[in-house]
């Protein structure tokens, strides 16, 4: 059966549905709504939904559960629900699972749209949230209490690649019965061991290494059967928050690909992050495959490789850091991570210009910081173009 099937496999062929036509590739089906063979059957369908019946794409669509089914056999859950974007995943699985009087603990070192959820959006419906130092265990210990519902962190932070120690913030939240959710998408699917290291519910942007082209939009909400199918399903099918039927095929054909595109990917950031590792103009290099780095230990212990995302950190400041990103001449500014192309992008005048100056320096977005995706060029020739680049400060 499809359980014995190693990873490469299953993202080939897993739930794999044919139609009587026995094409090949997944088919895209392209409709809002399902035509029902009498006024019973259509009766019957909505008093009781089966397996693989369909009633309206906002709640399913037979695509859009190949995808959900092929995701969670990756990554180890009961089930997956995809959605419109990664942020329809994280306010989602929030909103879905929490209600006035809650109370959230969260890591500080947040993806911008999402500390807008935990810090702006939650507060406003009278769930409260402590942010924490997501390193520092103390602060956890301290924050986490008896009517905390849910912990929230990303695992390996953006932009500076702080890991998470995913195994001890799990004990800590599941002794007082809260839910751990995981927003994974530095750790990228292929190397994730979240479901084995205590989390509940696990979210990728499928924008990201799913995709991996930088073509569309989407999602997942990864977790037990009874969570995605209890609790986020009826909260998504009737908030709206639904993957279209095209974009879950393009994500589809991406999963086909994921495993050999990460593994690439993430050895030229460990190639990249070792060449530039003590370059005179560089003040940090920042990639958890780095023995040097803070959590190395914990990486390696929670993740079956680091990324294909790194940082460096020009000494000299952001006048320097813009000289180094106008010399690129393959590597593209953009704010996308987890393409095939490599990203470089400039967080304290982009991704995190809002942030107040305090909150940069706390979270150690420098004026010089450039955060790199690592993307499928040969490696050698992405050493030359950042080189090139810091040659020019
Ligand atoms: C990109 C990203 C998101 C949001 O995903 P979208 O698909 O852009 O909505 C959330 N969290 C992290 C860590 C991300 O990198």
């Amino acid at each position: 059966m499809t359980q014995d099937w190693g990873k490469r496999t299953k993202l080939v062929h897993h739930g794999a549905r044919r139609s009587q036509y026995g094409e090949v590739a997944e088919a895209i089906y392209l409709t809002q709504g399902f035509v029902y063979p009498s006024a019973e059957a259509a009766e019957a369908r909505f008093l009781d939904l089966g397996a693989d019946e369909f009633i309206y794409a906002r709640y399913g669509n037979p695509t859009v559960a190949v995808f959900e089914d092929r995701i969670a056999a990756l990554e180890g859950t009961e089930d997956a629900f995809a959605t419109a974007s990664g942020m329809a995943a994280v306010s989602g699985a929030l909103l879905a699972m929490l209600k006035a009087g809650d109370h959230v603990v969260s890591s500080r070192a947040l993806f911008g749209s999402c500390l807008y959820i935990l810090e702006n959006v939650l507060s406003r419906y009278g769930v409260e949230v402590t942010f924490v130092d997501g390193t520092d265990l103390a602060q956890w210990r301290a924050a986490i209490r008896h009517n905390t519902t849910a912990v929230f962190l990303e695992s390996v932070s953006n932009p500076t690649l702080e890991v998470i120690d995913l195994r001890s913030v799990a004990a800590l939240a599941h002794d007082v019965g809260a839910r751990v959710v995981v927003d994974n998408v530095f750790a990228t699917p292929v190397f994730s061991r979240a479901a084995e290291m205590g989390a509940d519910v696990i979210i990728y942007s499928a924008t990201k290494h799913i995709d991996g082209q930088g073509r569309a939009l989407g999602g997942v909400v990864c977790g037990t059967r009874d969570f995605i199918r209890g609790t986020l399903e009826p909260f998504m099918k009737h908030t709206g928050g639904a993957l279209s039927p095209f974009n879950a095929w393009i994500m589809l054909n991406g999963l086909t690909t994921i495993d050999l595109r990460v593994r690439a990917q993430a050895a030229s950031a460990q190639a990249i992050a070792e060449a530039l590792q003590g370059h005179p103009k560089l003040a940090r290099v920042l990639y958890p495959g780095l023995p040097q780095h803070p959590q190395h230990a914990i990486a390696e212990a929670q993740m079956e490789g680091f990324g294909t995302v790194l940082a460096i950190d020009v000494a000299a400041g952001k006048e320097a850091a813009f000289r180094l990103l106008n010399a690129l001449q393959i590597i593209v500014i953009s704010n996308n991570l987890g393409d095939a192309r490599t990203i470089a992008t400039h967080p304290a005048t982009t991704t995190h210009q809002r942030l107040p100056e305090d909150q940069k320096i706390a979270l150690g977005i420098t004026p010089g910081l450039i955060r790199v995706s690592v993307g499928l060029e040969d490696v050698a020739d992405l050493i030359a173009d950042l080189r090139a680049g810091l040659d020019m400060i």
